[in-house]
């Protein structure tokens, strides 16, 4: 068995369904963070790849993991924990497995309810890289996020990290990691910076604060325009095991995919669980996390320019 499925599930059960009247206010309260995340695209991905070009160095050994499954208030795995203290970004996992990641970034927003009622729907767990100004916007949202799989940092305001002094980007970092442990009741050791932008400096920062910082491997394209039927496309045409998916909570276009992607997994026999619970089932070699993008099938700035 790979999974808890207990005390998550008891408290998905408990979530309320919709708050219609709150989703217009926060389609705009949210507008500013999309709207950045376009126009810091591109320089974001030449810092990625810049940074990638630079994350060479030494590697830790990781262990063979048998922690217990990851879930509400759950700490990381021992496998986890040896990814993190390799102080690296995460594209994907071992790819021998049946298990792949759904991630969700820049919540939570106005389709979080119908996102998480969806993923329950279908018996798909997720991760939610959470922005820490949005927590308090969908009341209980992380809390419910965290008992569908995770919950991790994505900064406070959805900035260019590597355009920041490291104070500053520190700053951005904590403030949410600790916000989202307050609100989730669970420690917070998983983090996606935006846009994928990272460098030696950020990968340092959130080996220090506990984190693992997650990539991805397949990018949905839903925060660059594309409509649903581009985003099934994306993401089913890179369903395989050990792969994680980016998408974003906060388009409906998103959330129209869902069921041809759940249908997908089905059909290809894999399973949606968090990006906690693949890491500890298919753990990567420390080899592979030094290869980078590239020993997870991807080359260029391939499905480094959304997050
Ligand atoms: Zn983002």
């Amino acid at each position: 068995m790979r999974r808890s499925e207990h005390g998550p599930r008891a408290l998905r059960a408990a979530a309320p369904l919709a708050l219609p009247a709150a989703v217009c206010v926060l389609a705009m309260a949210l507008a500013g963070c999309g709207g950045s995340s376009g126009q810091a695209r591109s320089s974001a991905a030449a810092g990625t790849s810049a940074a990638i070009a630079h994350s060479e160095g030494a590697g830790t050994d990781v262990p063979a993991a048998h922690a217990s499954p990851p879930g509400l208030g759950t700490p990381e795995s021992s496998a986890v924990r040896s990814l993190i203290a390799l102080g690296r970004p995460i594209y994907c996992a071992a790819p021998h497995g049946n298990e792949v990641a759904l991630t969700f970034d820049d919540g939570p927003g106005p389709y979080t309810r119908l996102v998480i009622k969806k993923l329950h729907l279908h018996h798909a767990d997720a991760t939610f890289f959470d922005v820490g100004r949005n927590i308090d916007l969908v009341a209980h949202a992380t809390r419910q996020e965290r008992a569908l799989g995770a919950v991790g940092d994505h900064t406070f305001t959805h900035p260019l990290l590597t355009a920041l002094a490291p104070a500053e980007a520190e700053r951005e970092i904590v403030r949410t990691q600790t916000a989202l442990a307050r609100s989730t009741g669970g420690p917070v050791f998983l983090f996606r910076p935006p846009f994928g932008a990272h460098n030696p400096t950020i990968d340092a920062i959130v080996r220090d604060h506990g984190m693992l910082q997650i990539l991805w491997t397949v990018d949905s394209a839903d925060s660059l325009g594309a409509n649903y039927a581009q985003i099934e496309r994306n993401v089913i045409g890179g369903l395989r095991g050990g792969a994680i998916i980016l998408m974003h909570e906060n388009h409906g276009q998103t959330v129209r995919a869902l069921p041809n992607i759940f249908g997908a997994l089905l059909s290809k026999h894999l399973r949606a669980v968090s990006v906690a619970q693949l890491l500890t089932d298919d753990p990567p070699s420390p080899a592979q996390v030094r290869g980078g993008g590239a020993a997870c099938g991807i080359h260029g700035r391939a499905g480094l320019s959304g997050g």
